[in-house]
């Protein structure tokens, strides 16, 4: 399960994902890297190490001030359901000619379902609901298939899950964590196939022939989702 990945989230991302500020979308997808990358997972460990030394070296009144916080969030938090038993937990996805093991989290994620959609020239996209400000995908590029080029007006992170896939910047394989920004263009493709985890934070834009005919239905279909949830 343990692959060496080349491509991490920042520091500055991880001391986001330590102390809780990232939506849960993107969360997911840290949390999930983490699982498969051993060097993210000491990193995380000493980012909450250091964390918890600054904290005590605060000053009294202050502490005083987070454990009020603290007791008040713990007689806030919701009962805790019990899990149910024999909950299925979908832990594996099947593909053509194999079966592709899911990071914990991500398992837990998809056990709510996964509907596939083919988009056309070899993408399939299984869409989750992990918050109300991201979109949260499963994505399947077929061997041999590629994206239209696109920039986003956000962000787009990527886990590949399985597989492989190329852009201008570079190859990618499993464990690996792609973050672009709105300044990134590119056109993912695959030569081997390719099962990946994204969250977008706004809709792709289609920047080249035919696809960009595409750009008012990848807006359409993002603002139904989130529509669809309820913002
Ligand atoms: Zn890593």
């Amino acid at each position: 399960m343990i692959s060496e990945a080349n491509y991490h989230p920042s520091t500055e991302m991880l001391k986001k994902f330590t102390a809780g500020s990232l939506l849960s979308g993107l969360n997911v997808a840290i949390s999930a890297h983490i699982e498969l990358c051993e060097t993210c997972r000491h990193k995380t460990s000493k980012i909450e190490a250091k964390a918890a030394i600054d904290w005590l070296q605060t000053n009294d009144d202050q502490k005083q001030n987070d454990f009020s916080g603290l007791a008040l969030d713990i007689v806030n938090q919701p009962q805790i359901e019990k899990p149910r038993e024999k909950e299925a937990i979908l832990d594996q996805i099947h593909m053509l000619d194999h079966s592709v093991s899911l990071p914990k989290v991500l398992a837990k994620a998809a056990s709510q379902g996964l509907v596939w959609k083919q988009l056309g020239g070899g993408i399939n996209q299984a869409l989750m609901h992990l918050d109300d400000e991201t979109q949260c995908e499963f994505i399947y590029m077929k061997p041999g298939s590629q994206t239209p080029m696109h920039k986003h007006q956000g962000s787009e992170t990527t886990l590949v899950l399985d597989g492989s896939f190329n852009d201008e910047l570079g190859h990618y394989q499993r464990a690996d964590f792609i973050y672009r920004t709105e300044k990134d263009m590119h056109q993912p493709r695959s030569e081997e196939g390719c099962l990946c985890f994204s969250v977008l934070d706004s809709p792709l834009t289609f920047t080249k022939g035919l696809a960009r005919l595409l750009n008012p239905f990848f807006k359409y279909q993002f603002r139904r989702s989130a529509a669809g949830r309820g913002i």
